[in-house]
């Protein structure tokens, strides 16, 4: 990735574009879906977006002109949400976008995990441009995160307390995977996190599903968690209850 920073020239890598979204923020999105992971969830969907090196390469301004032909859709509340992959991996790439965006009067939400940039001055730049952040909180217990994602719950919080000194609205999020994170104490902890920054506004859980096999299937590689059962909606509504913020 390049970094022309300023005038829309700035390269970056993209898996794929969803043109009215309506599950990564609030209103109908414009969703980029960045190339490139640190982390190994056990239950990802998108295995294709690991890699920095897939996707195709382009700029911000090229970006943006796909953008801008829906903006009339965004209404009041909607908007564009730059995700992954993990989006901190192209920070400059984000927060040019983000910038173009801002220029146009868009709002901006980031879906990240928190992991992918420890630079604390490029993180301040970005949250200068993002309305919302959607922090996916992956599993509660540094053993679980470490063990199924490979990546640190430690480095998760300290993102999160970033955006807690930066002012910016968090969502944050989990999906419940059965007889790993659907019992009633790894739910507490979420919720302990969720308390912890007076900005994070409220906690949403998604069901884990399966939909992905045949995409792992024709990659040649193993889904882990083929045996799983998907969540229930009744287990979700259940673990809502012993959320504060929802
Ligand atoms: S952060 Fe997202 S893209 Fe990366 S491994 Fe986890 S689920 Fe997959």
């Amino acid at each position: 990735m390049k970094n022309n920073s300023g005038n829309g020239d700035t390269k970056g890598r993209v898996s794929s574009f969803q043109s009215l979204g309506a599950v990564d923020g609030p209103g109908i999105r414009f969703v980029v879906f960045l190339q490139g992971c640190p982390l190994r969830c056990v239950y990802c969907h998108n295995p294709e977006t690991w890699s920095i090196q897939g996707g195709i390469e382009m700029t911000a301004n090229e970006l943006y002109s796909k953008i801008k032909k829906y903006k009339n859709y965004f209404g009041k509340n909607g908007g564009v949400t730059v995700s992954g992959g993990e989006a901190l991996l192209q920070v400059e790439f984000v927060k040019e976008i983000f910038r173009i965006c801002k220029e146009n009067n868009i709002h901006t939400a980031l879906d990240t995990s928190g992991m992918g940039c420890e630079d604390e001055e490029s993180l301040r730049q970005l949250f200068s441009l993002t309305d919302l952040v959607i922090c996916d909180v992956k599993f509660a217990s540094e053993e679980n995160y470490k063990n199924l994602t490979g990546g640190s719950l430690e480095k998760v919080l300290h993102f999160l307390e970033l955006t807690k000194v930066c002012k910016i609205p968090v969502w944050l999020r989990q999906v419940i995977v059965p007889g790993i994170n659907d019992d009633h104490l790894s739910i507490k902890k979420l919720n302990d996190i969720a308390d912890r920054y007076e900005n994070v506004e409220k906690v949403e859980l998604l069901g884990f599903r399966k939909l992905c096999i045949s995409k792992y299937d024709s990659m040649n590689m193993e889904f882990k968690l083929k045996d799983t059962p998907e969540t229930s909606e009744d287990t979700i509504l259940k673990l809502y209850k012993h959320i504060n913020k929802r």
